[in-house]
């Protein structure tokens, strides 16, 4: 088993991991040693978090465990070790003609890493990708193993962990029959007409992505649907034009880096993400931040956005606005709540994005209705330590608000309506605050 110092940075090379050591097991048995023993450790997926939640005293990466994938067709179900990228279980799956129901932007990251932060695509029917999880095995902070299955008591407590509560070295998702998809772009939406059919739009595809700069127009709207479901869009989309050539979705990159578009029919796999395998995702050069609002709130929260467009912009690559549907997972930030995701691609300037955030605080009296509810942050993070009780298992019998407000209290003053430094953080729209 390879244990080497490597002072590891993210995908985007915008944090360096403090770790002083990294561990490369081969084997579960060796993760259980490697855990048992650890003051702190946490495991690193692929390492695409813009901030510091995978960081530790020492690390463990779970690439050189065996796949081991296994799709069993009768309980329609995938499992597979807890190293593995979606990437390289869509070879498998598409192998055996299954399916999953979501997939996030990109192929390239780790479903551990993923599911953990409940990461998602977009879909009003659509849960995020820790929905699909129907068992899990981990290795808790004593070294010991627990297996869990959706139904059993605490599972849903589990599955959306951050990291926090043990190193999952096997992950079951379910998995559906192969299904085809073509994705159509739709550009220069009028945010009256978002406006007015936002319910109608979000849903006119299996998945729809808004993406835009906050300027006088939305740049444009990505429908993804299934070939075995009926058209929801005839011609335009409420005065949206159908693209004639492939786009990127940051305008002006090369559209070759994602999925195919015009409605070329094609698998789930490479219809579903928008970027292709093998290619970089995005941008490269970026900071991203997202924040997760209740459906209900989405169309004030859009509005209160436009309002600070012009401080945005210069600062912005590419918004997106997506859809999550609700769920029972405690620590996802869709329980309960069908969702909207708006999310942002930065310019890879750190302190002109903090120094704008300072100035928009100042600006605008919309912050203080913006406040932060959830934040896949460092403090929830540092509860794997070796020996220490995660806080969401002392609490769980209160629920996930009593967790939240435990893990989560030092940072709900801490973040504002742009946490650019933290910036896979994701918020809610504090309820009471929007009662006010
Ligand atoms: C270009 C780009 C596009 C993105 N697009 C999307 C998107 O479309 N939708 C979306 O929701 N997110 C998106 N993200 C964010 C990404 O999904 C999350 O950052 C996710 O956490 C990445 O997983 P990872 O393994 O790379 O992360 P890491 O930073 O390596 O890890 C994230 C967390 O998972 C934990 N973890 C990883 N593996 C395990 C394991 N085996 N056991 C226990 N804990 C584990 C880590 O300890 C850490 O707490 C994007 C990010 C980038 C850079």
């Amino acid at each position: 088993m390879a244990e080497i110092y490597v002072p590891e940075r993210n995908w985007a090379g915008t944090y360096t991991y403090q770790a002083q050591k990294l561990h490369r097991p081969r084997t579960v048995e060796q993760v259980q040693q490697i855990v048992a023993k650890a003051a702190s450790v946490h495991v690193l997926g692929s390492r695409h978090s813009f901030n510091d939640i995978a960081d530790s005293s020492e690390l463990i990466s779970l690439e050189d465990l065996p796949a081991d994938v296994l799709v069993e067709h009768e309980a329609q179900t995938v499992s597979f070790s807890g190293g593995m990228t979606y990437g390289n279980l869509i070879k498998t799956l598409n192998d055996e003609e299954v399916a999953l129901h979501t997939l996030a932007s990109l192929p390239h990251i780790s479903v551990a890493g993923a599911v953990a932060t409940a990461a998602h695509g977009s879909g009003v029917t659509c849960g995020n990708l820790a929905t699909a999880v129907a068992g899990l095995e981990m290795v808790t902070s004593s070294g010991e193993i627990l297996k869990a299955s959706r139904g059993e008591p605490d599972f849903d407590g589990l599955v959306v962990g951050l990291g926090a509560l043990g190193v999952v070295t096997r992950i079951t998702l379910d998995v559906q029959p192969a299904y085809e998809m073509k994705q159509q772009v739709f550009e220069g939406l009028s945010w009256k007409a978002l406006s007015d059919h936002f319910d109608e739009i979000t849903s006119c595809g299996y998945s729809v992505s808004i993406f835009t700069r906050w300027g006088q127009t939305n740049d444009q709207v990505w429908v993804k649907s299934r070939i075995d479901e009926p058209d929801r869009v005839e011609g335009n989309l409420f005065g949206a034009i159908a693209a004639t050539v492939d786009r990127h979705l940051i305008v002006g990159l090369d559209p070759t880096l994602c999925t195919p578009q015009l409605g070329r029919p094609g698998l789930w796999s490479h219809r579903l993400p928008h970027f292709r395998m093998g290619y970089t995702p995005s941008s490269g050069q970026e900071i991203q931040s997202e924040y997760l609002i209740p459906r209900r709130h989405a169309l004030v929260a859009i509005e209160t956005l436009r309002a600070l467009a012009d401080k945005i912009r210069p600062l912005l690559q590419v918004s997106e606005i997506r859809r999550v549907a609700a769920d029972r997972l405690w620590m996802s930030m869709n329980y309960e709540e069908d969702c909207v995701g708006i999310h942002f691609t930065w310019k890879r300037e750190p302190d002109a994005v903090q120094e704008m955030q300072r100035q928009s605080l100042r600006s605008t009296n919309a912050i203080p209705t913006l406040s932060v509810c959830w934040s896949g942050s460092t403090r929830a993070a540092r509860f794997a330590t070796h020996g220490s009780r995660p806080a969401c298992l002392a609490t769980r019998k209160e629920g996930p608000q009593a967790a939240c407000e435990e893990w989560f209290d030092e940072k709900r003053h801490f973040f504002c309506l742009f946490p650019c430094l933290h910036a896979r953080s994701r918020s809610r729209l504090s309820e009471q605050r929007m009662g006010e």
